[in-house]
């Protein structure tokens, strides 16, 4: 798989709720793969950005199945952690606002509200059930991914916030939308 199968607003699966898995077969182990090939290579093809994680929906396969990145700031560690069926079972912290982009939605990058602590109780690829305690910028890519398994997308938390939106300049820096023409307007967004 490659960046090509990543699938981007308006694809109305974005917006749909992901099944659970029930038994960590060779398909669901088949799935993951493709995540993560598809997600390095994405990656190869952005000189500013880290491809740091992928939720099954955005290669069309519509299962609660989560990869995260181990190294976020080392492109040459493609290595990534599975969850699946991940669910937060307590938001902690504060309310923050911090930037976040996706994949799916191309070139479009937002000041999105997250939770600053959660917990998250998932499965491995073994079969396995684990929690785990996130904060800071893990907390956030956890609230993004597991949002994408319940058919939820950054842009939909701040639609309300005309602030919030911004692109990707030719030199890796943020530049504020015209909300009105760039954002409010794009049927491809909603
Ligand atoms: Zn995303």
């Amino acid at each position: 798989m490659t960046k090509d199968d990543i699938i981007t607003l308006p694809k109305p699966q974005l917006r749909e709720k992901s099944q659970r898995v029930g038994f960590v077969d060779d398909e669901i182990k088949k799935i993951v793969e493709k995540m993560k090939s598809a997600t390095i290579s994405w990656d190869h093809s952005r000189k500013y950005e880290v491809g740091v994680a992928l939720a099954a929906v955005q290669i069309d396969k519509l299962y609660k199945i989560v990869i995260i990145r181990n190294n976020f700031d080392d492109k040459n560690d493609t290595s990534f952690t599975t969850f699946i069926n991940p669910k937060i079972t307590k938001f902690e912290g504060t309310v923050e606002e911090d930037y976040e982009g996706c994949l799916s939605v191309k070139d479009i990058y937002g000041l999105v509200p997250r939770h600053t602590k959660v917990r998250v109780k998932a499965t491995n690829i073994d079969g396995e059930e684990f929690r785990v305690t996130a904060e800071g910028f893990l907390a956030r890519v956890f609230q993004h991914e597991i949002d994408h398994t319940n058919g939820i997308v950054f842009i939909d938390h701040i639609k309300n916030n005309p602030k919030a939106f911004f692109k990707l300049d030719d030199n890796g820096e943020l530049e504020q939308l015209d909300f009105k023409k760039d954002v409010e307007q794009n049927s491809i967004l909603w």
